[in-house]
């Protein structure tokens, strides 16, 4: 190739970082990122990256269980135990989950870690992307400073209100924007004493996550920063959502959120106060994109939450993107020519698609599952344990080697279908010219 591939993410968030990683040992390909917010930042929520996610993960980066073990504080994931939290089963223990089965840290820090891999030069915050147009030779974008910019391609990283899934599904965008899931969350970080003093001394006994799942409701307690603070989340049913997401939560809704059964059980009382030991205590509607018909449209693709957004409940949002920057990579590096951009992402569509579908399924299955929601389930230690196992297994079972070759073929296929219709279109025309 006699220039480089010009690509432009949209977003700069875990996603976009993930995707910029992959690509930036391309050479063929000159990469540029743009972020809408002043600076690049990550709220400092904890995330964990499965084993596959890290396995992924160190394709793209070497090395990459010490790097962000060093430069984001990175840990190994504990054990957890998921235990019933209301009704008359309350204490008795649904499943254990062995631990050192990936890696937890920040997304502050592991998004810093992430861009410090890149060059500065190609990182550009306070562009915030207004609208994009497809031409014969690439992708017009403007942004909202009124500067415009051509590309060869687009990768839209830019989340789960995506303008560039917008653009890519066109007319069928409002049928497919990120709706509830029926489900809110809440989240507090406290020092370990007073969670020890709110929840009681034996569930720290063990160094291990507990998770509490019952009637209408879930709640989560895991020591983190050396054992010094506990991360405490609540998760429980709702009606209706606010338009964003947010509502401010008060000491009537979690009593209520909670009433069935839970608040003379082991944990919901503690937690209820450890919750309210805040300023403000905001929770947010759990919301997901229920389908999603394509994620690419000639030049331009979606990755990471723009083309998945993934409820919390099995910790893998992260890691589907890590996952899609990894087969993205894995296509782009293999395109010889501009004019096959198209084929690489539209293979991305068909082999990602069912893989980030079923996770998004799965997640929400399991969050309903857990607060009791479900309703071939019900709420019990002995049905819900043997439940949770298949839900989970899908997760880490996908072979990368084989997914990526899969996505090449793909990609192969849909070469060879561009230019079968070429040359039909070639042929058509000849006949229409001789007659
Ligand atoms: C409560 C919660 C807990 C989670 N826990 C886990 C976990 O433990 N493990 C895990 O793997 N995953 C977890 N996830 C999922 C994971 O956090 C996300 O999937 C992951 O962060 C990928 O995000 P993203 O970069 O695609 O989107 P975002 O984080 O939303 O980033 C999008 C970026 O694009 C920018 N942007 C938006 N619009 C524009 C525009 N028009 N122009 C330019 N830039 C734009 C935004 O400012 C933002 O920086 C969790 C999610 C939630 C909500």
């Amino acid at each position: 190739m006699s220039s480089r591939i010009r690509i432009a993410i949209i977003g700069g968030g875990l996603a976009g970082a993930f995707m910029a990683n992959a690509l930036k040992k391309i050479s063929h390909l000159d990469v540029q990122v743009y972020e809408s917010a002043p600076e690049f930042s990550e709220r400092g929520l904890g995330i964990g990256l499965s084993r596959l996610a890290l396995q992924a993960l160190e394709e793209i980066v070497p090395n990459a269980t010490d790097f962000l073990k060093k430069e984001a504080k990175a840990v190994a994931i504990g054990a957890s135990r998921i235990v019933m939290g209301s009704g008359p089963e309350a204490g008795t223990v649904v499943c254990d989950i062995e631990g050192d089965t990936g890696l937890a840290t920040t997304r502050g820090p592991l998004l810093k870690a992430l861009l410090s891999l890149l060059p500065k030069d190609i990182l550009h915050a306070g562009k915030k992307l207004t609208s994009l147009k497809q031409t014969a030779s690439g992708v017009d974008l403007t942004f909202g400073d009124c500067t415009t910019a051509h590309f060869d391609a687009v990768i839209g990283a830019d989340g789960m209100h995506s303008t560039v899934r917008k653009y890519i599904l066109q007319g069928e965008a409002e049928e497919h924007l990120a709706s509830p899931t029926g489900l809110w969350e809440c989240r507090n970080l406290v020092p370990v004493e007073k969670a020890k003093a709110a929840l009681g001394e034996e569930s720290f006994e063990v160094d291990r996550e507990y998770c509490w799942t019952g009637d209408g409701g879930f709640m989560m307690h895991a020591l983190v920063e050396n054992g010094t603070m506990v991360q405490c989340i609540v998760s429980a049913t709702e009606e209706d959502s606010p338009p964003d997401r947010r509502r401010k939560v008060t000491r009537e809704m979690l009593e209520n959120a909670f009433a069935r059964g839970w608040l003379d059980g082991p944990v919901a009382r503690g937690m209820i106060e450890l919750m309210l030991d805040q300023e403000e205590l905001i929770g947010y509607s759990i919301w997901d994109h229920k389908r999603t018909p394509t994620y690419s449209k000639g030049r331009v693709c979606i990755v990471g939450d723009a083309a998945h957004t993934v409820s919390p409940y099995q910790g893998a949002g992260g890691g589907l993107a890590i996952e899609d920057a990894l087969v993205l990579g894995h296509l782009l590096g293999a395109i010889s020519s501009i004019k096959v951009i198209d084929a690489a992402f539209k293979a991305f569509d068909v082999v990602r698609r069912p893989r980030c579908q079923a996770v998004v399924d799965s997640s929400r299955a399991t969050g309903q599952l857990l607060t009791g929601q479900d309703s071939q389930i019900g709420i019990g230690a002995v049905d819900m344990g043997k439940a949770l196992g298949p839900l989970f297994e899908h997760i880490d079972a996908l072979d990368l080697a084989s997914h990526k070759q899969m996505a090449l073929d793909e990609f192969g296929k849909q070469v060879d279908l561009a230019v079968s219709i070429i040359i039909c279109t070639v042929n058509r025309t000849s006949t229409m010219i001789a007659s």
